[in-house]
């Protein structure tokens, strides 16, 4: 599969210094990827369960409990290749700030702006 760049909406003003994407207004969460591997300070647990918590497997937590356990600032429970196809290993299950970052709403503008520097998908 030839990888793509990520999307952008049409009104997002693109930074003098950034590589041009594709603009378009498609927010696919899976073939994106980016708010998951934006840094290891994003996955952090909030007002989750200790139930909740215990449902995570302990293999994508982090070595202090307060998190997702990421490398490179890409959460390990992340399955893919950025801006091609991902996924999410614990979907069903995975933390609060996992769940409310919206397709399109800031932290995910952010998000995909970072990576879009870093990776010319
Ligand atoms: S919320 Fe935004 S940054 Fe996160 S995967 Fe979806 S489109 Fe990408
Ligand atoms: S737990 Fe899932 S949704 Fe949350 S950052 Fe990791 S891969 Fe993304």
């Amino acid at each position: 599969m030839t990888p793509r760049p990520i999307p952008f909406p049409h009104n997002f003003r693109y930074p003098a210094t950034m590589t041009l994407a594709v603009p378009t207004d498609d927010f696919d969460c899976q073939s994106c990827g980016a708010c998951c591997s934006y840094s290891e300070d994003w996955p952090r647990f909030s007002l989750e369960t200790d139930e909740e918590l215990d449902r995570i497997p302990a293999e994508y937590v982090s070595a202090d409990l307060g998190g997702m356990r990421c490398e490179d600032n890409r959460c390990t429970a992340l399955d893919g290749k950025l801006g091609v196809h991902v996924g999410c290993k614990i979907y069903a299950v995975r933390p609060i700030v996992c769940r409310t970052c919206m397709p399109g709403d800031d932290e995910c503008l952010m998000a995909r702006h970072k990576l879009s520097q870093k990776v010319l998908l």
